[in-house]
């Protein structure tokens, strides 16, 4: 029997305009505020640190942003991406649940950061920004930035959290290769870097430090530089919904809408680039899609967080962002899933969590290695530790599908590949990786510090 395992679309059939999923929210996400007066941010002072141009889409009210030509003709380069039926993995579990993949891991990059790496430095380069800042976790983001700044003539300073520096030395060469200059955080090129390296000099890093460090150098050179940020924002959200278009014109293909949608959870982009064109849905045509944010057990904002507003880095430099958080002090566990460590999740997200639109759960360490090594085998591609996630809660659903006995649509967002995460592999087979549990006492007195802004 002939069975068809990717679902494409053409050059042609891509997308031309991301989806702005606040038009049809009721309850619309909270105003990020200045953290001075606690006044909503106006347009003149994100334009301060962001391009004119996303700063304009992050206040959008339109359903649909067009994707400008420049965009959509960098975007063929590897999209439409493949949607892919997981014969494989369901044979494995030997479950009546469908499972299908996006593989974002075929960017050239080797995930779906390039989605907005190439919009936000179009953008600054359609306002002739010469320089840009950024901070990276797992390397992915400051990878995407690099090779989009290559494309535009940009040049580009990456603060990158010291112990993935060290622990990944070749998404460190391959910002080099698209020509960025890597810095490992904290370093002592920022006072931020510096205040920190005084109080702990074997500091191994956060994302939250390195957004300091970058945000400090953009503000010092506000002439020619800006900072970009490769989550958490509404218009990294929006960018990111390519995924999702793509994926709900593949189901169109065969007739087929999936009946859980679900994706990592770092800052929300990835999740959101698959899951809101689903939630359209939903909200638009009443289906019932249930769209799943996932989570590492060690960083459990969205199921242990508290909705509050927060600082989005950890000296307290950037605007009051409204999130589920686990309070910017909050210092995630060393695990190998880079990108999933960060304290708190984007507005957006955050007010579809508070209003039961979408789901969250968490899943430890352990489980998501042994999801990655299964789908490893049964499919052919080693996923990201990040995405490890999004399948361990794929096959948690489809053997919940196979205990109820039940046919399930899953769809789950492969965010990238793992070809340059093996050191965290290695670690795995050597039996070095363990389970993080966070106490809620941890979690209180992280929480505690927060504004009581939103009562
Ligand atoms: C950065 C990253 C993530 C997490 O970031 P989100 O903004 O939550 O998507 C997940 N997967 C991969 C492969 C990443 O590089």
């Amino acid at each position: 029997m002939e069975k068809t395992k990717k679902i494409m679309l053409s050059e042609a059939e891509m997308p031309q305009a991301w989806y702005n999923i606040v038009a049809d929210m009721t309850n619309k996400p909270l105003p990020v505020l200045n953290p001075q007066t606690r006044e909503p941010m106006t347009r003149e002072q994100l334009c301060v640190l962001f391009a004119e141009g996303v700063v304009d889409q992050e206040f959008t009210q339109e359903r649909y942003v067009e994707i400008p030509e420049e965009v959509q003709d960098l975007y063929r380069i590897w999209r439409c991406t493949p949607l892919v039926r997981a014969y494989g993995l369901e044979k494995a579990l030997d479950t009546p649940a469908k499972i299908y993949f996006k593989n974002e891991g075929t960017s050239p990059i080797g995930s779906h950061k390039l989605n907005t790496a190439i919009p936000q430095v179009y953008y600054n380069y359609k306002q002739g920004i010469k320089h840009l800042t950024t901070e990276t976790g797992g390397g992915q983001w400051g990878s995407a930035l690099s090779f989009a700044c290559s494309k535009f003539g940009l040049d580009l300073k990456v603060f990158m959290v010291k112990a993935s520096y060290f622990q990944k030395p070749y998404r460190k060469l391959m910002m080099n290769t698209w020509g960025a200059d890597v810095i490992p955080s904290p370093s002592d090129q920022t006072d931020a870097g510096r205040a920190i390296l005084a109080q702990d000099p074997d500091c191994l890093g956060s994302l939250g430090i390195a957004i300091s460090e970058a945000v400090e150098v953009a503000m010092r050179n506000q002439a020619t530089t800006r900072y970009t940020l490769g989550s958490v924002l509404n218009y990294v959200l929006m960018h990111q919904t390519i995924i999702g278009e793509e994926a709900v014109k593949q189901f169109e293909k065969i007739g087929e809408m999936p009946d859980i949608v679900i994706g990592c959870f770092g800052g929300g982009s990835n999740f959101a680039g698959i899951g809101f064109p689903f939630l359209r849905m939903n909200m638009k045509e009443g289906r019932h899609i249930r769209v799943v944010a996932v989570e590492p057990q060690s960083c459990p904002k969205l199921t242990r967080g508290v909705f509050q507003y927060d600082f989005g880095d950890t000296t307290g430099l950037t605007p009051l962002i409204p999130m589920y958080t686990l309070g910017h002090n909050f210092q995630p566990a060393d695990i190998h899933a880079g990108g999933l460590r960060y304290h708190g999740a984007g507005a957006i997200v955050s007010q579809l969590l508070h209003d039961e639109l979408i789901e969250a759960v968490s899943v430890p360490q352990m489980e998501t290695f042994e999801a990655g090594l299964l789908f490893a085998n049964t499919e052919g591609i080693i996923p990201a530790p990040e995405s490890a996630h999004a399948v361990a809660q794929a096959i948690r659903e489809a053997k919940k599908a196979k205990e109820e006995g039940v046919s399930k649509t899953i769809l789950f967002n492969l965010s990238g590949h793992g070809l340059i995460d093996m050191y965290a592999y290695e670690q795995y087979f050597a039996g070095n990786l363990r389970n993080f549990t966070i106490s809620d006492e941890y979690i209180r007195s992280t929480t505690s510090e927060l504004p009581n802004i939103i009562k």
